[in-house]
């Protein structure tokens, strides 16, 4: 997949942000924002505007250790994220097999976790900061429509800045690996996902 956007900004500030959108608004060209731009698909293809990368969106996070909640920039990869949350003996409850992913691309595309009674990370989502197409700050949990459209956005919800997570202490897993027929999977796929936290 590939694009040819008229301009690649690379912001690391509100202020970044805000001054890209400014000039997306100035030129009237869309904005599409990238954090790892492993979807590979549609979704963060531009050849008409701006792509904004968020890669530098990293640093800090910020544990509220009352509400038991996590606030991460939207550009940390989720490897940064879950050894920075193990380090404060946090962790997400839930997460998908691979950990390029940046935090807003995560809950973006809602990635999925594994195990029936574990649904997507984007349903811990609490809160987010987000620069509007009007380059206003906004908060997502002041309006229970937008946190509920931020939690599966699709890029579609504005520039995300950070993002706010239910997490829990941290866990161990067990895991085990074994080589099953397809037959006999099949005849024990629900059993197996019930016995088994993640499946
Ligand atoms: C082939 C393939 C294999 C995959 N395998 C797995 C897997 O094994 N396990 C798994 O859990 N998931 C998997 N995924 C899903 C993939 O990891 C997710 O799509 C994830 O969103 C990618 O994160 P990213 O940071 O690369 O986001 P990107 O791909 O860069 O962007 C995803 C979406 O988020 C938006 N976005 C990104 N950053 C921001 C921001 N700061 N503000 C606003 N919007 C933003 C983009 O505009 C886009 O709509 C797979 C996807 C594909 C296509």
């Amino acid at each position: 997949m590939q694009s040819t956007p008229q301009d690649i900004l690379e912001i690391s500030t509100i202020q970044d942000a805000q001054k890209a959108v400014s000039i997306a608004k100035k030129s009237k060209t869309p904005i599409t924002t990238v954090g790892s731009t492993h979807s590979h698909s549609r979704l963060i293809q531009n050849n008409t505007g701006i792509i904004i990368r968020t890669e530098q969106l990293k640093g800090k996070i910020t544990i509220n250790t009352s509400d038991k909640v996590a606030t991460l920039p939207s550009g940390m990869k989720l490897k940064e994220a879950t050894k920075l949350l193990w380090d404060k003996g946090y962790a997400f409850s839930n997460q998908g097999d691979v950990d390029v992913q940046s935090i807003a691309g995560l809950i973006g595309t809602g990635v999925h976790g594994t195990g029936i009674t574990h649904p997507s990370i984007s349903t811990h989502v609490q809160d987010a900061t987000i620069i509007t197409s009007t380059g206003d700050i906004i908060k997502a949990s002041e309006n229970k429509a937008v946190l509920e459209a931020t939690r599966l956005n699709l890029g579609a919800i504005g520039l995300i800045m950070d993002v706010t997570f239910a997490v829990v202490p941290i866990f161990f897993l067990h895991e085990q690996t074994w080589k099953q027929s397809t037959e006999s999977l099949i005849e024990e796929v629900d059993t197996l996902a019930r016995d088994n936290d993640h499946f």
